[in-house]
């Protein structure tokens, strides 16, 4: 008899284009479920982020974080709307709560081009970007946020805090994933990226993932400072397989590497922890184009493949991860072909588009 994982899932639309990407995800995630067969996702809808907190006064609503404890996964859409802010002038910003409550130390931020899409870079290498950060999502220069040294009105300082114990975790998650890239056929380097020519705190962080890499012998380790990785990621960003890194720079990098292949809507995320994990694309809220069904749903889709694998490696379920990889296939074919070009590439495919077009990939449920 075949066992059958049920699980369940914390979906968090948020506000702006959170709420239709979310909505895509979910009739694909129906399509997979009845596809492949042998697990159940039962979706449960919390509030949070700037509408909710317009409406109730919290961002983060008591509620919402005691299903997401109980939940198996969390499926996030996006947070915070520009004109809606704390006192201070900070955004409202419930994922990183999220962060801090569970523990999600680290920030995976898989930047793959996709064939049939064009390519803001000249060079054919392009095509070969497939690369994979990993930014420590707990402390750093984030370790700021709600803890700034305000001196009157004349000084403001920000702390930066990097732990052994911080960084030997995010150290030892991207040693772990190079090597599971390398049996893959990567070419299982890690590179940690940091500023430790300047600051002792980074200096501390380089040591640690130095110490950390000796237990991986067959991985081919190295460092970089951030600038000459911000430059490289430019210029050749093909060179790079796993990055690691502090929280700011990551935050800044991954933007960065995802502009490599297209923009926002293409760069998926996993914010990962010991025993939970939020997965989430790594766009905002994107007012602009909000109620408009423009949003590309392809960051949120690869978020959701995302989550089907770390599902399965929890559960060793060997169906979910088999809706993981055919997920993430089903949206490379719908791309494959060319036609499909999201608005945000300057085309007319639509979020309804998109999601169409991955459905129609992932086929018809199997035989029983
Ligand atoms: P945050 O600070 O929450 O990360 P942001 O305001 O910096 O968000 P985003 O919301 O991530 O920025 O997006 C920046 C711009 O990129 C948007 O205004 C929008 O035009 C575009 N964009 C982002 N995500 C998408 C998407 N999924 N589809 C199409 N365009 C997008």
């Amino acid at each position: 008899m075949t066992r059958h994982s049920s699980l369940r899932i914390s979906v968090l639309p948020g506000d702006g284009i959170g709420t239709e990407v979310s909505a895509a995800a979910l009739e694909v995630l129906r399509a997979l479920e009845s596809r492949v067969g042998g697990f159940a996702l039962a979706f449960e809808e919390h509030p949070l982020g700037a509408a909710c907190f317009q409406r109730t006064g919290s961002a983060l609503p008591e509620a919402t974080l005691r299903a997401c404890e109980r939940a198996d996964a969390m499926l996030f859409g996006a947070g915070g709307l520009p004109n809606v802010r704390h006192a201070d002038g900070t955004e409202i910003a419930p994922q990183l709560d999220l962060r801090l409550h569970f523990e999600l130390y680290a920030g995976v931020r898989p930047v793959r081009a996709l064939q049939g899409l064009p390519s803001p870079l000249s060079s054919p290498r392009a095509a070969e970007i497939d690369l994979v950060l990993v930014r420590e999502q707990t402390e750093g220069l984030f370790f700021a946020r709600g803890n700034a040294d305000v001196r009157g009105d004349s000084e403001v300082r920000d702390t930066m805090r990097i732990t052994r114990a911080g960084s030997t975790r995010v150290a030892d998650f991207a040693l772990r994933l190079g090597e599971r890239r390398r049996q893959r056929g990567r070419p299982g380097r890690v590179t940690c990226v940091d500023k430790a020519n300047v600051f002792t705190s980074m200096a501390f962080f380089r040591r640690i993932f130095e110490e950390r890499a000796r237990a991986f012998p067959q991985l081919a380790t190295d460092c970089a400072y951030v600038d000459a990785a911000a430059l490289n990621l430019v210029i050749k960003p093909w060179t790079f397989d796993v990055m690691v890194t502090e929280n700011m720079f990551g935050d800044i990098l991954s933007d960065l590497a995802a502009g490599l292949v297209g923009g926002m809507g293409m760069a998926p995320s996993g914010d990962i922890g010991e025993r939970h994990a939020l997965f989430q694309p790594a766009h905002g809220s994107a007012p602009d184009i909000a109620g408009q069904g423009k949003a590309n749903p392809t960051a949120m889709l690869l978020s959701a493949a995302m989550m089907l694998d770390w599902l399965g490696a929890q559960h060793a379920d060997a169906k979910l991860a088999e809706a993981g990889g055919l997920l993430e296939r089903a949206v490379d074919a719908a791309f494959a072909a060319g036609t499909l070009r999201p608005i945000e590439f300057g085309g007319q495919s639509g979020t309804a588009d998109i999601t169409r077009a991955v459905i129609a990939q992932i086929g018809a449920p199997a035989m029983a």
